[in-house]
C-alpha cells in the first residue's frame, strides 16, 4: 500500500506511528532525517519523496504497516487480558458437565469393613449424613444425588444444602417416587455461617441464618427452632472449621467456633465424626466421655462425606431399624438417629471414583480467554477467606498488587518492541542499501558528466 508522498520526508523505520500517522515531536524528524541522509549517500542529496524510488517508498510503507500491526496487536491483548481477567471473574463457565453422569455400579461397604465403635453392630441401614446438591454448592442434583449414594452402597440419605432445605425435598420427591420403602432421603439444611456449621435433620423449612457472625444466643435460638419442628442438630467438621484458610494464619477458618461443651450447653444433639477422609478423634473422645456419663442421653454420632459432586466416599453411617421386614422408611431410620443408636464404616483410602464428568464445550469454547484472566490475575492477590453463605465473607479482604512482577512485564515488554524495531531497521536499511548499490552500477556517477 502507497502512503501520500508528504508523509515520507518526516518519516523512518525508527519512528513509531502515533494515530494520525505523524511525528509527534521534532526530534523524531531530525532523527529520522539524519539516518535517512546517510543512507541516502549516493546521490548526496536530503531524503525526499522525489529522491526515493517507487519500491524504497514501498519499504517503508511495510515498515510503517508492520509498526501499525504490532501496536494494534499489544492494544488488543492488553484489551482482550482487560476482558478475559473480568470475564475468569465472574462469568467462566463450569469446566465439566455434570449432567451426563451415570451410575453404573454398585459398591457394598459390609463386604470388607466393619462398624469402628462395636465391629459386632447389626445393621440394615447404610446412611449418608451430610450432602450437598445443585439447590446449594453442589454439582449434582438431587435425583443424580440418590442414584450416586445408592451406587456407593447407600440406602439412606440426609440431603442437607447449605442454609436451604429445597434439595433434600426434592432428592426426597425422587426417592419416594423411584424407590418407594427401598431408599430413604430425609430433608436437612446446613446452617453454614462464619461460626459454626451444623447440620438441621429432619425440618421442613429453611432456619434463617441471622447473620455471618450469630450471637451465641442466636445459634441457640436457632437450635431451639429445629427442636420444636421435630428435628435434631448434628455439629459439623470441627476439624475443618478450626483449621486456617490460606492467606488467614491467626484466624480459623470459621473465627470464634464454640467449643464441644457449648454446642452441648446449646443443645445440639451429636457431632460429626468423619468428615470426608478426616476423622476427627478429638470429637470422639469427647461423644464417648459424654455417653459413658449420661447412658440416658447419649450424644448422636454420624458421618458425613459432604458430598459436593461425584468422588470417592470415605465413610458409611450404619443403624438397625426396628420394623423388621418392613419396607424402609424415612421415620424408622430418624427414630435410631433420635435415639443416639448408629455406628460407622470408615475407610480412609476411599472407594474408587468410577463417575468422571465430561468437559463443558462452553467452558473450551472461552478457555483462550479465561486462561488469560487467569494469567493477568497472577499480578494481584484477591482473598476474602471463607464464604458465609450469608452474602458476606469471614475473614477481612486482602488485595495485594505484585508490584515487582509488573515491572519484569513491563521490561520484557520494552525488550520486545526495540527488538521489533531494530529487525525494522535492519530490514528497511538491507533493502534500500541492496537497490542503491545495484543502481549505482548500472548508472554514471554524476562527477563523471
Ligand atoms: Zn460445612
Ligand atoms: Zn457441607
Amino acid at each position: 500500500m502507497r502512503w501520500p508522498d508528504i508523509f515520507y520526508d518526516e518519516r523512518s523505520p525508527l519512528h513509531t506511528p502515533h494515530g494520525d500517522g505523524r511525528p509527534k515531536n521534532r526530534r523524531a524528524t531530525t532523527f529520522a532525517s539524519k539516518n535517512a541522509c546517510t543512507a541516502n549517500d549516493s546521490n548526496n542529496s536530503p531524503l525526499s519523496a522525489a529522491s526515493l524510488s517507487p519500491k524504497e517508498l514501498d519499504d517503508k510503507g511495510n515498515v510503517h504497516g508492520l509498526n501499525i500491526a504490532i501496536t494494534i496487536v499489544a492494544l488488543a491483548v492488553l484489551l482482550l487480558g482487560l476482558v478475559s481477567t473480568v470475564l475468569n471473574d465472574m462469568a467462566s463457565p463450569p469446566k465439566y458437565d455434570y449432567s451426563q453422569l451415570t451410575f453404573n455400579w454398585h459398591n457394598d461397604p459390609a463386604s470388607y469393613l466393619e462398624p469402628v465403635m462395636a465391629p459386632n453392630f447389626t445393621y440394615n441401614v447404610v446412611l449418608e449424613a451430610h450432602a450437598h446438591t445443585t439447590h446449594s454448592d453442589g454439582d449434582m442434583t438431587p435425583e443424580q444425588l440418590v442414584e450416586y449414594y445408592r451406587a456407593n452402597g447407600f440406602n439412606a440419605a440426609i440431603v442437607s444444602d447449605h442454609n436451604t432445605v429445597a434439595g433434600g425435598l426434592a432428592a426426597e420427591r425422587y426417592a419416594q417416587r423411584q424407590y418407594p420403602g427401598q431408599f430413604v432421603v430425609i430433608p436437612a439444611q446446613e446452617y453454614s455461617c462464619c461460626r459454626v456449621h451444623m447440620n438441621f435433620i429432619n425440618i421442613r423449612e429453611t432456619i434463617p441464618v441471622v447473620q455471618a457472625f450469630p450471637t451465641d444466643s442466636e445459634l441457640k435460638e436457632a437450635i431451639d427452632r429445629v427442636h420444636a419442628l421435630g428435628g435434631l442438630v448434628v455439629v459439623n467438621h470441627i476439624p475443618w472449621s478450626n483449621s486456617t484458610t490460606a492467606g488467614y494464619p491467626d484466624t480459623a477458618t470459621l473465627p470464634n467456633h464454640p467449643n464441644r461443651e457449648d454446642l452441648v450447653a446449646m443443645g445440639v444433639d451429636g457431632f460429626e465424626l468423619v468428615n470426608g477422609q478426616v476423622f476427627d478423634t478429638r470429637s470422639y473422645r469427647f461423644v464417648q466421655n459424654h455417653n459413658a456419663q449420661h447412658p440416658e442421653d447419649p450424644l448422636l454420632v454420624v458421618t458425613g462425606n459432604d458430598v459436593h459432586r461425584p468422588q470417592s466416599v470415605y465413610s458409611w453411617t450404619v443403624l438397625q431399624t426396628r420394623n423388621g421386614n418392613q419396607p424402609l422408611t424415612a421415620q424408622a431410620v430418624f427414630a435410631e438417629l433420635q435415639a443416639g443408636r448408629t455406628d460407622f464404616l470408615f475407610e480412609p483410602s476411599g472407594t474408587r471414583q468410577h463417575a468422571v464428568p465430561q468437559r463443558n464445550s462452553r467452558y473450551w469454547l472461552l478457555a483462550p480467554l479465561t486462561n488469560l484472566g487467569e494469567y493477568f490475575k497472577t499480578y494481584y492477590d484477591r482473598q476474602r477467606g471463607m464464604y458465609s453463605f450469608t452474602g458476606e465473607f469471614c475473614q477481612p479482604q486482602i488485595f495485594e498488587v505484585h508490584t515487582a512482577a509488573i515491572l519484569s512485564l513491563a521490561m520484557y515488554l520494552v525488550v520486545a518492541v526495540v527488538s521489533v524495531e531494530l529487525v525494522s531497521l535492519a530490514l528497511f536499511f538491507g533493502k534500500s542499501g541492496y537497490r542503491r548499490r545495484a543502481r549505482w552500477r548500472v548508472q554514471p556517477h554524476p562527477s563523471a558528466s
